[in-house]
């Protein structure tokens, strides 16, 4: 691609380095920005530049936050002794828009993948074992994505914590609400299948 000015250029290859963005792309988001009143460009570079430097991860459950510990985990309402073991943040954004979850998260940061180079050192596994070494915690309810990796995760994490009295659970793996069964791929109506729950405790939810 052959620019006419070296900014403009800076800018477009700066772009395109975020994930799912082409040349093409970053170069009509770019004159899109050129065309805009100069604050809007200018808001956007200080939000970013603001965020890179100032967000901090909560100390105790590794989610994006403001202060040392995020709002979810300093909130005296909800259940510290019940965490919910996520891959990243927007695992958390996810559950959080169900409002059906009044415990705490743990984000490990990804998931264990041999393949990418990504062992348990890698995540904030021990900081959770930690946590449940200390006692507090009653019940760990793994809710990784239904991968390979996700199970290979929970069962890493499973290890490491027997011997410790508490609860582990995994979210339900089941049929998205209104699909007929005829629809739903084999592997998720076999496990729905497995790990069926008692009828009244399909009720409350
Ligand atoms: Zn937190």
């Amino acid at each position: 691609m052959e620019f006419s000015s070296k900014l403009l250029e800076k800018a477009v290859n700066e772009m395109s380095q975020l994930p799912g963005i082409g040349k093409r792309t970053a170069l009509r988001l770019v004159l899109h920005l050129l065309k805009q009143p100069e604050t809007q460009a200018i808001n956007l570079a200080n939000a970013l530049s603001q965020l890179r430097t100032e967000v901090n991860f909560c100390k105790s459950c590794f989610n994006v936050s403001d202060t040392e510990v995020c709002e979810i985990c300093a909130n005296p309402r909800r259940q510290p002794e019940i965490i919910c073991v996520v891959e990243d943040i927007r695992d958390v954004m996810a559950i959080e828009n169900t409002s059906s979850f009044k415990g705490l998260y743990h984000v490990l940061g990804g998931k264990i993948s041999p393949m990418d180079g990504i062992g348990p050192t890698d995540l904030n596994i021990q900081p959770l074992v930690e946590k449940v070494k200390s006692g507090t915690v009653k019940e760990l309810i793994f809710a990784l994505g239904s991968t390979m990796e996700g199970d290979t995760t929970n069962f890493y994490i499973y290890k490491q914590i027997q011997g410790y009295n508490i609860e582990t659970s995994t979210i339900a793996r089941g049929i998205s609400v209104g699909n007929e069964l005829e629809y739903t791929d084999e592997i998720t109506l076999g496990r729905s299948i497995i790990n069926r729950i008692p009828f009244e405790a399909s009720l409350k939810s």
